[in-house]
């Protein structure tokens, strides 16, 4: 159906800025780092301190997951001024359950940046932006198109699923990414920022992942997705590799007077600079544990977590000691909040028993 629909057409169906924007104007979200349609259109303009944190946190992660971490960033730290000041480790620990903590150093770097070269004043154009530590194409297409109504294409991940609809893309939408930012850029209206946030929100409430409610879309007249009577065919889905697993051991290592012993990671790879508990190299083959020191170390049991690339199993031991390793220090049981402390290491606290 979906080639038969294709084939009949002679060109690319165009998307209907004006369309989006009346749509957008009645059903815009209410974001904390947003401003509304009528407030832009009484001038009111959009602080780019807010938008590209909000556009650093939300890659990856839900609106709902990053209202809570924007909340807690903005009472920290309300101006770029205040995060670039901030010690690293404080932008970590606030950071810790957002994953992806290359990011969080980026954020900081970046908020640097900004002070140090820009006077405490984001670049206003798209290319500018794209000089700074941590942001990318998307990111600075986002904040210029959405600060300074640059007009540039918008293009996240629900933008793609929502042209790749509209066009009934044949091939996964990866393969198809010069044709979607074509077709968005094709049509970015003066209301350059209003229109980004527009299809944002369309992709988000309308033409979501598992649902698409072509009846209220403003794109429903042009749609060739829906038109095939499968719009949740599109986007076709890419092949994947499979991730593979890997193994290790963690060692929590708990004191009589109610401590747990912690450290830093590496200064490189992945969860750099993040707080552990100690434990072995993460392997292809599960291999026995080698202990980091001699003592009636517990079994309690093993935690899974994937990351982009793999999934990992770590067995968890625990042991009641009170001699410390060589690297690391003794954090208070219920302190734990305060360190930066990566996901998996929280869950690997909590099979040994311990809030974190
Ligand atoms: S008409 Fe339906 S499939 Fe097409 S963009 Fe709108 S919600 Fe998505």
């Amino acid at each position: 159906m979906a080639q038969t629909v294709r084939a009949q057409q002679t060109q690319t169906p165009a998307i209907d800025a004006a369309a989006v924007l009346a749509w957008y104007d009645r059903h815009a979200r209410d974001l904390p780092w947003r401003v509304s349609p009528t407030d832009r259109a009484r001038g009111q303009a959009p602080n780019p301190y807010f938008v590209w944190l909000s556009e650093i946190m939300l890659q990856q992660t839900t609106i709902a997951a990053v209202r809570k971490y924007f909340a807690a960033f903005t009472a920290l730290w309300p101006t770029v001024h205040d995060l670039a000041a901030a010690p690293l480790d404080d932008v970590l620990v606030q950071w810790a359950g957002l994953g992806y903590y290359a990011r969080a150093r980026n954020l900081h770097a970046c908020a640097v940046a900004v002070v140090e070269h820009h006077g405490g004043v984001f670049p206003k154009s798209a290319a500018q932006l794209r000089e700074l530590p941590g942001i990318g194409d998307y990111t600075s297409a986002a904040i210029a198109a959405i600060c300074q109504d640059e007009p540039v294409a918008v293009v996240d991940g629900n933008v793609d699923r929502v042209v790749a609809r509209y066009l009934a893309l044949e091939k996964p939408v990866r393969e198809e990414k010069p044709l979607v930012r074509a077709t968005v850029q094709a049509v970015v209206p003066q209301r350059a920022g209003d229109f980004a946030q527009a299809m944002m929100d369309i992709g988000a409430t309308i033409c979501a992942p598992r649902r698409a409610n072509c009846l209220v879309c403003p794109l429903e007249a042009g749609c060739l997705g829906r038109r095939t009577g499968n719009p949740l065919a599109f986007p076709v889905p890419p092949v994947k590799a499979p991730r593979p697993n890997r193994y290790g051991h963690a060692f929590v290592i708990r004191h009589p007077q109610g401590k747990v012993f912690v450290r830093q990671r590496g200064p490189k790879g992945l969860l750099a600079k993040m707080t552990e508990v100690p434990g072995s190299d993460w392997t292809d083959a599960s291999e026995p544990a080698a202990f980091p020191i001699a003592g009636d170390w517990e079994p309690a049991g093993a935690i899974e977590h994937t990351f982009t690339h793999f999934h990992l199993t770590l067995s968890v031991w625990v042991l009641n000691a009170d001699a410390p390793l060589d690297e690391g220090w003794w954090s208070d049981e219920t302190r734990l909040s305060d360190e930066a402390l990566p996901s998996l290491f929280r869950k690997v606290l909590s099979r040994a028993g311990l809030q974190a």
